[in-house]
């Protein structure tokens, strides 16, 4: 049998992608970057073990492989066909060469291509019912010690005086073992998820625990049946976008840190601020709908995060999108330390009275860094009227008597009477 010439074996490999070839076999599930399945080198129950890398990630990232963790069966679209179909070398590169239209020799090859499997029916994305974001909206206040932390900074009279409302705009609650309840409510006013996390008196997530998802609690987890659904996770504060269409959209790391310095600021209709919840989780697809609409995104990484940020901001092409760095340019000091968020700086800036520095030169070069505020400008505080809408809500639910009493309920409760303070 004449020897398939090095070259064509060469330009069959360089074609091959090992997502379409281990996909012809099997059900794959994206997984972030990679793609995940069953191992179908051992008896495996578990989907998670067995990893496939696109052939997207550069090679030296391992890409266009695939690899389980269990068994160690490992290599690219070539040893996945010799193992899987226990084809030779030759007749691998000859099933591989059809596949991708690429002539190899005249030798018959007794294989043929196996037909498309039919994918599995994407599972629903999963919908979290209102009522649910009202419940945990009752509990609040004191209740949580989050939000009792953060009635204790140090504002000035009007910021304390917005809070509640700025925390009622974010749709932030409360959880019965006094975790704070963060929503992800998308764009488009629908409840996708709910992260749980316990604060310390100081302010300070409890690092002992891991942050908890709405459905995984008990009793939830029956109700939403989170295994039965995908689960997308929106920005902190996505719903915000249908209500101020016009704002530039700011984008941190913390929920903690986007409430703050929307309270600091109260200029919902020129800038909102998102949150992300964690320097690794600024993923491209929670960026789209910002894109969709045009928005100017700036992001506002943690001290530490600013290279890891930008290459997100690379990555996304996206002309208005930047990151921004003026803020901690001008105003961070040695004393808020190397992990400090703008919030940390904006709260050593609040307890001290500081005003943060201009840099007029900045401003110039990066003409839409104007946009955005500095921290301690005078802004013209206009009266805050409480709003009644509940951000997300539509209109039937805002006719429910019920939901009117309880509104009523959280107003009372929440109104601050400035003697007590
Ligand atoms: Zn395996």
């Amino acid at each position: 049998m004449p020897k398939i010439p090095d070259e064509v074996v060469k330009r069959v490999i360089d074609l091959a992608k090992i997502e379409d070839v281990v996909g012809d076999f099997m059900n794959l599930r994206k997984a972030g970057v990679n793609l995940t399945g069953i191992c179908p080198f051992h008896d495996d129950k578990h989907d998670g073990n067995f990893i496939v890398r696109p052939s997207s990630i550069p090679e030296a990232r391992h890409g266009n492989t695939y690899r389980c963790f269990v068994c160690d069966h490992k290599g690219g679209p070539v040893q996945f066909m010799m193992e899987h179909q226990r084809l030779s070398f030759p007749d691998a590169i000859r099933w591989l060469g059809k596949k991708y239209n690429e002539p190899v020799d005249d030798i018959p090859l007794n294989y043929t291509p196996p037909p498309p499997r039919p994918k599995p029916a994407p599972l629903p994305v999963l919908e979290i019912p209102r009522s649910y974001v009202r419940r945990t909206m009752e509990i609040g206040g004191d209740q949580t010690l989050f939000i009792y932390w953060l009635k204790h900074l140090p504002w000035d009279d009007e910021q304390r005086a917005r809070l509640q409302q700025t925390l009622w705009q974010y749709c932030v609650g409360g959880w019965k073992d006094g975790r704070v309840v963060f929503w992800q409510i998308d764009h488009n006013g629908i409840p996708r998820a709910a992260k749980l996390m316990r604060y310390l008196p100081d302010g300070h997530r409890d690092k002992t625990q891991h942050p908890g998802w709405i459905y995984n609690q008990d009793g939830c987890r029956q109700q939403l049946e989170p295994d039965k659904h995908e689960i997308i996770k929106p920005l902190f504060g996505s719903h915000l976008l249908k209500r101020y269409p016009k704002a530039v959209v700011n984008i941190v790391e913390s929920e903690k840190t986007a409430i703050i310095m929307a309270n600091y600021y109260d200029n919902f209709d020129s800038q909102i601020w998102l949150a992300c919840g964690g320097l690794k989780f600024l993923q491209l697809d929670s960026l789209q709908p910002l894109i969709d609409q045009g928005r100017t995104i700036w992001l506002w990484p943690d001290k530490d995060g600013r290279e890891a940020w930008q290459t997100v901001c690379d990555k996304l092409g996206y002309d208005h999108c930047r990151v921004y760095t003026h803020f901690f340019d001008t105003c961070w000091r040695e004393e808020d330390g190397d992990k400090a968020d703008v919030a940390d700086i904006a709260i050593r800036m609040m307890k001290t009275g500081d005003k943060p520095r201009q840099a007029p030169e900045q401003a110039a070069t990066a003409k839409s860094q104007e946009a955005v505020l500095p921290l301690g400008a005078n802004l013209p505080l206009e009266p805050v009227e409480w709003n009644n809408d509940v951000p997300f809500m539509d209109l039937d639910e805002m006719n429910d008597p019920r939901l009117r009493l309880w509104r009523e309920t959280l107003r009372q409760r929440y109104n601050f009477n400035k003697s007590k303070q």
